[in-house]
């Protein structure tokens, strides 16, 4: 029952999602004017603007102009719904369900701007370092390395003034060692483009505020190895793919996501392994 009413809250906030990635690369308002068919201009009917329902009802076409409907759209939406419930089965109904949600959300936006426009809008990545380092008074933020490090020079952080320190050294260590990654990666690729824009520096930024340093690490590092790994599958099966100009912010995104989920359990197991936590 939980899980259903979730779903429809996904799809409906996915739909709002869509609005934004279509939207905020161009630098326009996300609330007027009202949607409207981008060939024919007709502006698209209440009920033609049911999540996922109005795409399969039309066969994914205009109702006016018979214009195809990008697919993006259908897939936001199912995908919000899917990692809201998956937030959900994580960390419960509470404030931290809406904190990650939040950050589910700001991502899923961000890994589409940046897959379709290569735009990580700052005023989305802005946003989120504001929201990150607000909640990080409410909801405990990973800390751990940062109280280890204190403890050595007598200083015991508790509280929310350690969760909000974790924030902000999860957020300058995401946008410091950043620099090293990206700078790699623009070695790689032969010095030839660019990867590092300071929309990723940004996101970034973000991910730091949300995660704390561990699982900032982690994203960098899952993101970095998950995008190096596709594209270089990708130019092996076809010399297309050599130009392509692939978008690092969407890897990052994707691999936050990840983090943000299933992240703790990995970090667990990783230090339990190496045995720096008994
Ligand atoms: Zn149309």
């Amino acid at each position: 029952m939980i899980d259903l009413t979730i779903v429809l809250f996904g799809l409906v906030f996915g739909s709002f999602l869509n609005v934004c990635i279509a939207r905020l690369p161009q630098h326009q308002s996300v609330v007027r004017p009202r949607s409207q068919c981008p060939r024919c201009g007709h502006p698209i009917r209440w009920y033609d603007n049911v999540p996922l329902l109005s795409y399969l009802i039309l066969r994914g076409h205009c109702r006016d102009c018979r214009a195809p409907i990008s697919r993006v759209y259908p897939l936001v939406e199912a995908l919000t719904a899917v990692v809201l419930v998956l937030t959900f089965r994580q960390y419960g109904l509470g404030p931290e369900f809406i904190k990650y949600a939040l950050f589910g959300m700001l991502l899923i936006v961000l890994v589409f701007t940046d897959l379709l426009a290569r735009r990580l809008p700052h005023v989305v990545t802005g946003l989120g370092i504001f929201l990150g380092l607000l909640l990080s008074f409410i909801i405990p933020v990973d800390d751990r390395p940062l109280v280890w490090i204190a403890r050595h020079w007598d200083v015991y952080l508790e509280g929310a003034a350690s969760s909000v320190a974790g924030a902000i050294t999860g957020a300058l260590v995401g946008g410091g060692l950043f620099y090293v990654v990206g700078e790699a990666f623009y070695r790689l690729g032969g010095r030839q483009k660019e990867y590092l824009g300071f929309g990723d520096v940004m996101l970034m930024l973000m991910v730091g505020t949300f995660l704390g340093v561990p699982l900032t690490l982690m994203t960098i590092l899952l993101g970095s190895l998950g995008g190096t790994l596709i594209a270089l599958g990708a130019n092996a099966l076809s010399s297309r793919f050599r130009k392509y100009a692939w978008p690092y912010g969407t890897f990052l995104g994707v691999a936050a996501i990840y983090a943000c989920l299933w992240g703790s359990r990995l970090l667990d197991l990783y230090l339990r392994w190496s045995g720096i936590a008994g």
